[in-house]
């Protein structure tokens, strides 16, 4: 059936900031977006400190941008009441700051096993863990409600119960909401942390239309040896997204397609065997390479230029990010490449020669 699915609208295309944030500031990456008509963002916390949130709010209006998830929030267990004070404070001003940006949720990490003062965690207690995240929830949900910013918890692969996430399925996220109630709380679906779930489908269906608020993309490589490390680009791994996109497209989701990859300085460093401190190709290619990767991948039907469309991209992406390492090899034959269009290999492979386009300048 995945066959048959139209491919997605581009217009639904969203860069989860992590995806590019070793490569590029939150500023680079808004007007990066904006040039390349890539339509959402999604950004972090912390990027948002850097630049300011009022300045980002404005820049994100003036780039034309949707924000499709702020994250984030939640955290909620803590191994004492004063810890949980804190995450009550800090989850009410990522509402606040959510709101400022104007985004459709605030995702939601739950957290873990309690954890003490220093961030270690002080306790083995699960079942306590979860109701602490319960309460929380609660407790968070009287704050957001009465500004009208949905809370969208994302279920996390359960490798991450004890220190990211004890909610680790659809059915759990369901059940919150059924719990809680579904008024402005529902469910970021991140295929990389359910895919594996038997229970997807169903579930998918049972949150419906109302509490799908968030489609996170990319893909699960195998073999698997860390979890952040082996996110990869949607089509290299071994997801079936036009399968998962169709099961949220039925039970009625309509919002963003949002790329969250983490391409973290961790993953280029294994990857390449190399530093990564010298890595910065610029946004033109990588940003390109992602979103034509995603408009290609979540549901396209295999004709031949898509097929070469899709390597291009994907020799995009690896050329951006191995370029410096290999200027670095052979410096002079290389010096002063970075600004060049693809390299032969992905012409080669594409069987034809790729369109110039002039390089975003963000
Ligand atoms: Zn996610």
């Amino acid at each position: 059936m995945s066959e048959t699915l139209p491919t997605p609208d581009p217009g639904l295309l969203s860069i989860n900031t992590a995806t590019v944030r070793q490569q590029w500031r939150l500023p680079d990456i808004i007007s990066g977006c904006a040039a390349l008509g890539i339509r959402g963002i999604a950004p972090w916390r912390d990027q948002v400190a850097e630049a300011g949130l009022k300045e980002t709010a404005q820049r994100i209006r003036d780039a034309g941008l949707f924000v499709s998830g702020y994250c984030r929030g939640g955290m909620f267990p803590a191994i004492d009441g004063a810890g949980r004070r804190a995450a009550r404070d800090d989850n009410r001003r990522a509402v606040d700051e959510a709101l400022s940006v104007a985004a459709r949720c605030l995702v939601l990490v739950v957290g873990g096993l309690p954890k003490d003062g220093e961030g270690r965690i002080a306790s083995k207690d699960l079942a306590g863990a979860r109701s602490m995240v319960r309460d929380g929830l609660g407790d968070l949900l009287e704050y957001s409600r009465s500004s009208g910013m949905p809370l969208a918890i994302e279920p996390l692969h359960p490798m991450y119960a004890a220190d990211r996430a004890c909610v680790n399925t659809m059915a759990q996220a369901n059940d919150l909401c059924d719990e809680l109630g579904d008024d402005g709380l529902g469910i970021a679906v991140d295929v990389h942390h359910v895919w594996w779930d038997p229970q997807l489908k169903d579930q998918i269906e049972r949150a419906g239309d109302k509490r799908l608020l968030a489609f996170h993309v990319c893909d699960w490589l195998v073999p698997t040896r860390d979890l952040l490390l082996d996110r990869g680009m949607m089509g290299d791994g071994v997801i079936d997204l036009p399968l998962i996109r169709s099961w949220m497209e039925r039970a009625g989701y309509r919002g963003a397609h949002e790329v969250e990859i983490f391409f973290g300085q961790r993953l280029v460093e294994a990857r390449s065997g190399r530093s990564a401190a010298h890595l910065h190709p610029p946004p033109s290619d990588g940003l390109l390479a992602v979103a034509t990767g995603i408009v290609l991948r979540s549901g396209h039907q295999s004709t031949r230029r898509q097929t070469a469309t899709r390597l291009r991209s994907v020799n995009l992406l690896r050329a951006a990010w191995r370029r410096r390492p290999c200027t670095r090899t052979q410096p002079r034959r290389q010096a002063g490449a970075t600004k060049s269009p693809p390299p032969a290999s992905a012409a080669a492979s594409a069987g034809r020669r790729p369109r110039t386009r002039a390089p975003a300048r963000p």
